[in-house]
């Protein structure tokens, strides 16, 4: 299946002219017999011209040279400005060839013109967006596809180029409004990613100060759906206004639903945000009271989780319990067999602290022999995408929630 994704992708190109040629003799053949304009045999030579022209079009394609391509399609614009679909050709070949400005100009010329239909007008006009979009002209292409939608509000394409150009610019007010759209357009279900906008919404909110607004968002986003994101912001609201018993019930759930979102779940906690110092203080206060709270957790189910298990070992570093950190670890590695190589990194480094050299040699030693790399912290599990920073949406495959971790070396 992959080879042929490829292939047709190396292929595209050559794919649409070998259709396009396929239109034309199916219209030659068509109108053969019901052309009253044209004489027989000048659409007879029309064809003809027509059909070598794509037939060395289509050879350039698959030899892989798209300037001589696009001069051959060019001069079948010539021979029948009629034919829609040749513009059309010639549009995206000369957007997937970079040249967005001849691109925009054909899609231009075709919007202008008279005598076309409705249909043809607004397929223009949706290529037209494409263009700006794929061209990077971001304003333009949010104005080309509104007009679109001006026409015909039915186009679940546009209104998810719509979402995910105002999902890049994080204008989560626009990305809302049209996520909203697509959900009544399209028949996916879209209850997480209006939950993830909206707690996007309520996280700016509260890196203000701003706790009512971020609480309304908040409460909007649990009722289309209890993103992890969700919850995690809704720990950080509960120490604000000082809920501790509610907040460890929280904790609790969320480690138990996801473990492996440890790390996330403390790394968030700990974010900056703007307000007067005494709330400032109080959250800090009570924060260092759920942490105490987390450190004391002896669920083994919850510590046979490596995030769990690494989340507490660094918050011990972080409040200067080495000793604590380095019984905790010394114990998983002794009762599991195949720890990992971060594991192992976080066992030397303790070593080394508490000046344990020999111990810490040996085990170096052992590591150095099967290291393999981890350049970064978070990965996405759809696509691959590497990144250092908490990405709750994937800035490469616009995926939500896809964020994996693993541990820096
Ligand atoms: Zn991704």
């Amino acid at each position: 299946m992959e080879f042929y994704v490829a292939w047709i992708q190396d292929h595209l190109l050559a794919v649409v002219a070998v259709v396009l040629t396929m239109i034309l003799i199916y219209h030659y053949l068509i109108e053969r017999d019901s052309g009253v304009k044209l004489s027989k045999r000048y659409r007879n030579s029309i064809f003809e011209a027509q059909s070598k022209v794509f037939l060395n079009a289509t050879q350039y394609l698959i030899s892989g040279n798209r300037d001589l391509a696009i001069k051959e399609f060019l001069n079948a614009v010539d021979i029948n400005r009629e034919t829609i679909d040749t513009y059309f050709a010639l549009g995206g070949l000369f957007r997937s060839n970079g040249e967005i400005e001849k691109a925009i100009s054909i899609h231009r010329s075709l919007i202008a013109r008279e005598n076309i239909s409705e249909s043809v007008r607004l397929r223009s006009l949706k290529e037209l967006a494409v263009d700006f979009d794929k061209g990077g002209f971001i304003d333009k292409a949010i104005e080309t596809y509104k007009d679109v939608l001006k026409i015909n509000r039915d186009q679940y394409e546009v209104i998810q180029s719509l979402c995910r150009i105002y999902e890049d610019i994080e204008d989560w007010d626009q990305a809302y409004h049209y996520r909203i759209m697509l959900s009544k357009v399209g028949h996916e279900n879209q209850a997480e990613t209006i939950s993830h906008i909206l707690v996007q919404k309520a996280k700016i909110y509260f890196g203000k100060g701003d706790f009512g607004r971020c609480r309304e968002d908040l409460e909007d986003a649990f009722r289309f759906a209890p993103s992890v994101s969700a919850k995690i912001l809704r720990l950080r609201l509960l120490l604000i206004s000082g809920d501790l018993e509610e907040s460890k019930n929280l904790l609790s759930e969320l480690l138990k639903e996801h473990p492996m979102y440890a790390s996330f779940i403390f790394e968030s906690m700990s974010k900056l945000f703007k307000g007067e110092d005494k709330i400032q203080e109080d959250y800090q206060a009570r924060y260092k009271m759920l942490r105490d709270f987390f450190l004391e957790i002896d669920d083994q189910d919850l510590l046979s989780s490596p995030s769990v298990l690494l989340s507490k070992v660094r918050l011990l570093k972080e409040g200067n319990r080495s000793h604590s950190a380095y019984e905790l670890l010394k114990n998983w590695m002794d009762t599991n067999k195949n720890p990992s190589e971060v594991m192992k990194v976080e066992f030397v480094k303790l070593l080394i602290e508490l000046d344990q050299r020999e111990e810490a040699l040996s085990q170096t030693k052992e590591l150095l022999n099967n290291l393999h790399q981890s350049l970064t912290k978070h990965y996405c599990s759809n696509c691959g995408f590497n990144s250092d920073d908490i990405f709750w949406r994937c800035p490469q495959c616009h995926e939500w929630e896809t964020i994996q971790f693993r541990w820096k070396v």
